[in-house]
């Protein structure tokens, strides 16, 4: 019998010259996060599953938990994995509220699982890096525009194609359909959120048809949607369709705080815009809400988005709302390194191969690497005494990009810059690697 594995579909796992660059952009992440007062939380990846399912309500495939060894009653651990980190998170904010400052910032990077069907960009496991910021009773609005701006900051010190970050306000929609009079405002929000996946005709039907509204009112819902801009200009738009509502002017002023709130922060590598079709499917959001594009990936769908809840979660006496934004790490890196987009990093994390000139000497060879290493120079010793040119090679294979010659006397050790073919005498306890090799 064969032991070689079968794959295993939706749950993947990186070469390390992949996953080189994914430590380096959760490293980049973290340091835009921390830059701007996030502090860091792990959460555990079970919650109980009433929780998860808030009472049936979610449409979010989650894997359960049974303990294989307890007897049938009892193998049910009533566990399920985490599918997102808001979960999660908002059982932890009620859990240590009494430990923690508020308005707290946290920024959280680890996977989370869906029984999905797999596909590109779909997966059963997968990393997710989010931001939030959470008060006790009240948040201030502020905290919107922020945590857009440090998701902005954050992407564009990433090394990814274009991003476009599609701002809307729930206000605005809410508002609009009801100073338009449509009976059924989340019905209406339920089908404009299909404009992606069906023409406007369609959209309309459902509108008059779930939504109670008339043709004409239908109508100027898409007129809504059709609103995409990437300055305010979106709040003349708006007004010149003609509906009067205090919640719509709530949000056009929110909306239009986050998009100037971001002006001085976007770039041609990542744009915001207030994009009036956005609406964040059936989440619980009430203001703010966003979905994050690639650009040559809209196949993908989002791959972020986010928004605020004024009940991100509540204990009955205190609640405590919070405004986030998620970023799809496993989505947006896979198809990348799939399409060989994203250069692969080195397939080692050494520096300096020292060579090994018979095995009697590798002492002498461990001598220059603890050497190196002892001033940070990541180094390996060479696995077998073979021929020079087939230890640079072993070097070369790898992407080491330099190769150490011990000397028989100290004074005669030399490195070769095996890119350049460079070689000169070197001591280990002064050498340096070029800056870019660090
Ligand atoms: P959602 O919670 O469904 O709104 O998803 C938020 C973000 O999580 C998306 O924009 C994606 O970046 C990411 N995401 C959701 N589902 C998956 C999945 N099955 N595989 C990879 N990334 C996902």
């Amino acid at each position: 019998m064969s032991d070689k594995p079968t794959p295993l579909s939706g749950f993947p796992e990186l070469l390390p010259e992949h996953r080189a660059v994914e430590r380096r952009v959760i490293a980049s992440l973290s340091r835009s996060f921390e830059l701007h007062g996030f502090a860091n939380i792990e959460t555990r990846a079970v919650e109980p599953i009433d929780r998860l399912s808030k009472g049936g309500e979610i449409d979010k495939e989650i894997y359960m938990l049974r303990r294989l060894q307890a007897d049938d009653a009892a193998g049910d651990s009533g566990l399920g994995l985490h599918f997102d980190l808001t979960v999660p998170f908002a059982r932890y904010v009620l859990e240590n509220s009494g430990k923690l400052e508020f308005p707290f910032r946290r920024y959280q990077i680890q996977p989370a699982w869906r029984g999905e069907r797999p596909q590109e960009g779909r997966y059963r496991q997968f990393t997710q890096a989010d931001i939030d910021v959470v008060g006790r009773d009240e948040l201030p609005f502020h905290f919107d525009v922020e945590v857009v701006r440090v998701m902005v900051e954050a992407l564009d010190a990433l090394p990814i194609p274009n991003l476009s970050v599609q701002v809307n306000n729930r206000k605005l929609i809410q508002g609009f359909y009801r100073g338009l009079g449509i009976p059924d405002v989340t019905a209406a929000i339920r089908a404009i959120d299909k404009l992606d996946k069906q023409p406007a005709e369609a959209v309309a039907a459902l509108l008059v048809k779930d939504a109670g509204a008339t043709e004409e009112q239908a109508q100027r819902c898409l007129e809504l949607a059709t609103i995409r801009v990437s300055d305010t200009s979106f709040v003349e738009r708006v007004r010149a369709l003609g509906v009067d509502d205090e919640l719509l002017d709530e949000g056009l002023r929110e909306l239009a705080a986050v998009v100037d709130g971001c002006a001085t922060a976007v770039s041609d590598h990542v744009t915001v815009e207030a994009n009036l079709r956005i609406a964040r499917g059936l989440d619980y959001y009430t203001g703010t809400v966003l979905e994050i594009f690639m650009a040559g990936y809209e196949r993908l769908k989002s791959v972020g988005g986010g928004g605020r809840y004024d009940k991100l979660a509540s204990d009955g006496r205190t609640t405590y709302p919070g405004v986030g934004v998620s970023f799809g790490v496993s989505r947006t890196l896979i198809p990348l390194f799939a399409d060989g987009v994203l250069e692969p990093g080195p397939k080692v994390p050494s520096t300096v191969l020292v060579a090994l000139v018979d095995e009697e000497s590798r002492g002498t060879s461990q001598e220059v690497a603890t050497a190196l290493r002892r001033r940070g120079i990541a180094t390996e010793v060479a696995a077998s005494a073979q021929k020079f040119g087939k230890q640079i090679r072993y070097a070369e294979r790898r992407g080491i990009p330099y190769v150490w010659f011990p000397g028989v006397d100290p004074d005669r050790n030399e490195v070769k810059d095996i890119r350049s073919g460079d070689q000169v005498v070197a001591d280990p306890n002064t050498w340096t690697p070029e800056e870019t090799d660090k």
